[in-house]
């Protein structure tokens, strides 16, 4: 039996399949490959029994080719070494694909956030944090992370705070950081991005008419049925927002069990459950089955949205989507990449596909350098231009339309608005870049190859402008 190959190994791995169908130097490829900085260090917790416990911790800047880097920190009991090398390199494909320019890092704490209190877990954010500063690995110009599995805007204003607590006369201090609460500097839609992003990523795919042919469907993914794998922040907001689009949610998993029915779940009701229940298991009306079991369930669009490596050479054969979108980093293993890619199901890389995160990530990190909201210098002069635009058309035409209708049209654009745009921009334009890679490139069978192929041209291009390459 062939060896499995653990996640940083499987990005590696992407890479290097990737890497055959470029001309660049052996040594400039591993350059881009390897992770530039690791740190891997312990500090103690104290229980309220006087029991010390020894957390384990880390962060990895992948690539500095692009400056500061940036990526989350991960809480999780199965946090090591390896998976916070394999996501830190995902984050620096995942910003050259969306054309973030930043360099790729990722943190990551081995503590299950269920097993401690608030309390505790403020004291291991914010120790984690000063640990982070003392060996220079946070800063808004060095390394800027954000949430994710197991952590959120919480944690992120712990850490803001403590970064501007130790780190005196730092004007963008707010900028060492991502995903904070709005009243600390965070911004609109970032909470939603990732999920959002998803969905964007999902609807350019399908908005090509000779691809969604050949999956025998029709484009779009109005009337089309979803399963999701993990209910978490990305896997709500990509549910809540297939489904406003008009896809049917026909599953939705959590580590607990998988929840069925082929006539639609709704996931804000879903979530309201959970909350209420602690479990989506038990909700009315659907049918239960085990967690893994929704990567089996029919139906045209399956979203792995939990963890990596949760689809393998075991479990792939049951697929039956046509499309994967992978909100999840690293869901497939290589060997259930490569099962998918025969069987001719069009999966959407997460170095795309969740990259909605990082985007809206960067926009917040340009409104603290910038001390404004975005739509505060325009929005009043906008709607007053419109309004006399408006006023002209009034004339032209003879008639005059009610206030109402003419503030509606004469709105101008606020902080929600410019990130939603500037995120359904970034992923369609993402999308057709990739695509034409994979187009043109005549060995090139699928989007991830071609989408690392895309990623590996703007690093090693970096390189060159750094002059380091040739
Ligand atoms: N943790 C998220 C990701 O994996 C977001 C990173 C960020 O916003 O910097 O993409």
């Amino acid at each position: 039996m062939a060896k499995q190959l653990s996640f940083f190994e499987t990005v590696l791995a992407f890479f290097d399949k990737a890497a055959a169908h470029t001309r660049h130097p052996k040594g400039l490829l591993e350059q881009i490959k390897e992770c530039n900085s690791v740190y891997s260090f312990k500090f103690p917790l104290r229980h309220a029994n006087g029991q010390i416990e020894t957390i384990s911790a880390y962060r990895v800047e992948h690539s500095h080719h692009k400056m500061p880097t940036k990526g989350g920190i991960r809480y999780s009991d199965m946090v090591n070494e390896d998976e916070v090398k394999a996501l830190a390199a995902l984050m620096t494909y995942k910003c050259a694909a969306v054309s973030v320019p930043l360099g790729g890092a990722k943190g990551g704490v081995q503590v299950e956030p269920r097993n401690y209190s608030e309390h505790q877990l403020e004291k291991i954010t914010r120790r984690y944090t000063a640990e982070l500063i003392k060996k220079n690995f946070i800063g808004p110009g060095i390394d800027v992370p954000a949430p994710d599995y197991g952590t959120g805007p919480r944690e992120m204003a712990w850490i803001a705070d403590t970064y501007s607590a130790i780190v005196e006369d730092q004007i963008d201090s707010l900028a060492a950081v991502t995903g904070k609460p709005i009243s600390q500097g965070g911004i609109m839609g970032r909470t939603e991005a990732t999920g959002r992003g998803l969905y964007y990523a999902v609807e350019a795919a399908m908005s090509y008419a000779d691809d969604m042919k050949k999956l025998k469907l029709t484009t779009g993914v109005d009337g089309k049925t979803v399963a999701v794998q993990g209910f978490g922040n990305v896997g709500y907001y990509a549910a809540y927002f297939h489904r406003e689009a008009g896809g049917t949610i026909v599953a939705i998993s959590e580590h607990d069990g998988t929840i069925v029915n082929p006539k639609g779940l709704d996931p804000v009701k879903v979530k309201e459950w959970q909350k209420e229940h602690g479990t989506i298991t038990t909700f009315p009306g659907a049918k239960k089955k085990p967690s893994n079991a929704v990567i089996e369930v029919e139906c045209d669009i399956l979203l792995p949205c939990a963890l990596e490596s949760t689809i393998t050479a075991d479990n792939v054969k049951n697929v039956k989507a046509k499309i994967v979108g992978e909100g999840a980093n690293g869901p497939l293993t290589m060997d259930a990449d490569e099962h998918l890619i025969k069987k001719g199901v069009l999966v959407v890389p997460d170095m795309y596909a969740n990259a909605g995160g990082v985007t809206v990530s960067y926009f917040e990190w340009l409104k603290n350098l910038n001390h404004v909201r975005f739509g505060r210098m325009s929005k009043r002069f906008e709607e007053a231009s419109n309004m006399r635009l408006l006023a002209s058309v009034e004339k032209l035409v003879g008639r005059s339309m009610t206030m109402d209708e003419k503030k509606l049209i004469a709105r101008g654009a606020d902080e929600i608005d410019f990130v939603n745009s500037g995120l359904e921009d970034t992923m369609y334009e993402a999308y057709d870049a990739i695509r034409s890679v994979w187009k043109k490139r005549k060995k090139v069978d699928d989007l991830r190859t071609a989408a690392f192929v895309m990623v590996i041209d703007k690093i090693a291009v970096s390189y060159a402008d750094l002059g380091i390459f040739p």
